[in-house]
């Protein structure tokens, strides 16, 4: 295989890149497990954009900066919720099939939005049909080809330049050199133990690349999502903010309401607000988990607006027009990751990065719910396009010999679960360090000691990442940074 472009994964920001690369030479877009095994797939509440008439980009742009507590790039906001109504309507025009109200496209409120702004699809669907109507039009184009149960183990890199990656799948180890690779490889939230993130989500992306020598930032900001079902048996299985947009309350065991005791939004507050106050009901009451009530919506109504999710709960014994549902925080979504300007190029050259495992800064500390999906569609175009600036291959193709052994994820988990989950502080962050660092190297125990690193540096408490040791945010918001071989760093 010889491709031109080299795209690692196949959600919704590896296939919007592939959609631009495909004018400029063959491309390859390898994904570990099948196609549609991604986080894109299973994104249910929706994406935001100002379309709405009672909507402006300014308003969107406003909501996005103040979710992500003082450490969002201005420039990356601007573009991403600039080009959102773009965004939809070339999405439309693919294919894509938004819910609507008669002949008009159906909006959504979530947590920290001051406008209902969020498109969705059959109801609680919206990844999967973005992801098709992005696969159909990407498989459309002949020079897209497909590699799906090929894992990338490593980039291919001499002297800060990429030159193409390895991949292992049932056939072995293979080098393929390529004029330049897009990392799209989505999110970490399996380095925890309870996560919404399907099994591909191990940050793959974020080690790969800190092992090639590329900049690593903010990473320490984990977006935990409030309200994950917690049954015995089950998978942490989400159930989108947009319920409680529709109306559910939060109550904690003894059947009380109490957001409002932590923040005047209530049920609709920031999501790392929420998971706080979550967490520390449970920590009051002794109870593994508080429950989400839709039991008083009008009849119907969860079935007709929420049909995944009403059957899932309902195939693990909880009917939610019935049951309050049993919830927990689950690790849910990474602000941070590979860095990079606002077109996708990271410091190592022929090196992008675009969708969940890039840092653009559209997130800040915390990440706007419905804005991921977004940032994929929006951030993998540009990706895309300033690849196409490669027009040549590098003469210089040769493998890095690094290897990475398969090691004990399992008890990453725990380190990660328990010192740099929802609170945190400095005993905590030095112990996972010290314990990850005892552990021989795999993907995950790489990127759980970055966290931790990068977390114990932060002495502050901003957005996704909250030090019980400091838990006031400083008067001035800076960045980490974290590179192989040198201490972290704040900018
Ligand atoms: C349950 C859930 C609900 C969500 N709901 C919403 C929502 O409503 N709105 C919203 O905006 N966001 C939502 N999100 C977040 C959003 O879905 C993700 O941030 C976004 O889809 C990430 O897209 P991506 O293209 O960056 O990565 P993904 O869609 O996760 O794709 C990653 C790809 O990389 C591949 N890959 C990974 N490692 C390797 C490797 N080593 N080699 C080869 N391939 C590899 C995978 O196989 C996969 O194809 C949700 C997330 C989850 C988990």
């Amino acid at each position: 295989m010889h491709p031109d472009y080299v795209v690692v994964g196949a959600g919704v920001a590896g296939l919007r890149a592939a959609i631009e690369l495909a004018v400029g030479g063959q491309v390859l877009v390898i994904a570990k497990d099948s196609l549609r095994e991604s986080s894109s797939e299973y994104a249910q509440g929706g994406i935001a954009a100002a379309v709405s008439d009672d909507d402006e980009v300014a308003l969107h742009e406003h909501d996005t900066l103040l979710a992500g507590d003082g450490l969002c790039d201005p420039a990356a906001v601007h573009i991403l919720v600039e080009h959102g109504p773009e965004a939809i309507e070339e999405l439309i025009g693919w294919g894509a099939e938004f819910d609507r109200e008669g002949s008009k496209l159906a909006f959504a409120r979530e947590g920290a939005h001051s406008r209902s702004r969020v498109l969705h699809a059959h109801g609680d669907s919206t990844g999967q049909e973005i992801a098709r109507t992005l696969y159909r039009k990407a498989a459309s184009l002949p020079n897209v080809a497909f590699r799906s149960y090929a894992s990338v183990s490593d980039l291919c890199v001499d002297d800060e330049e990429v030159t193409g990656v390895t991949v292992h799948d049932g056939a072995g180890r293979t080098a393929i050199p390529a004029r330049a690779v897009l990392l799209a490889t989505g999110g970490l939230g399996q380095i925890y133990r309870d996560t919404t993130n399907p099994a591909v989500a191990t940050g793959d992306g974020v080690a790969i690349a800190y092992r090639a020598g590329a900049v690593i930032g903010d990473i320490e900001f984990v977006q935990f999502h409030p309200t994950a079902l917690h049954v015995e048996g089950a998978p942490s299985f989400l159930l989108s903010e947009a319920l409680r947009g529709e109306g559910a309350y939060l109550r904690n065991s003894a059947g009380e309401r109490f957001m409002h005791r932590y923040h005047e939004m209530g049920e609709l507050a920031p999501r790392d607000v929420v998971s706080r106050a979550i967490f520390a009901e449970m920590q009051k009451t002794g109870a593994p988990h508080v429950f989400l009530d839709l039991t008083h919506l009008a009849p119907g109504r969860v079935q007709s607006r929420f049909p995944r999710i009403y059957e899932t709960c309902l195939a693990y014994g909880v009917d939610l027009a019935r049951d309050p549902a049993p919830i927990h925080p689950a690790a849910h979504y990474a602000m941070g990751g590979v860095k990079t300007d606002l077109d996708g190029r990271t410091n190592l050259r022929r090196l992008y990065a675009a969708g969940e495992v890039a840092c653009t800064g559209v997130h800040g500390a915390n990440r706007l719910a419905s804005n991921s999906l977004l940032e994929g569609c929006v951030f993998g175009a540009r990706a895309g396009k300033s690849m196409l600036a490669w027009s040549t291959h590098s003469d210089r193709a040769h493998l890095l010999t690094a290897r990475v052994e398969p090691g004990p994820d399992e008890r990453v988990r725990t380190i990660a679960s328990q010192y740099c989950g929802i609170v945190r502080d400095a005993d905590g962050l030095r112990r996972a360090i010290a314990e990850l660092q005892a552990l021989p190297p795999t993907n995950m125990g790489t990127v759980a000691g970055l966290i931790a690193r990068c977390g114990l540096a932060r002495e502050e408490s901003r957005g996704g990442h909250y030090r019980s040791d400091y838990p006031n945010k400083r008067p001035v918001a800076v960045h980490s940074n974290v590179r192989q071989g040198q201490d972290v760093w704040f900018a």
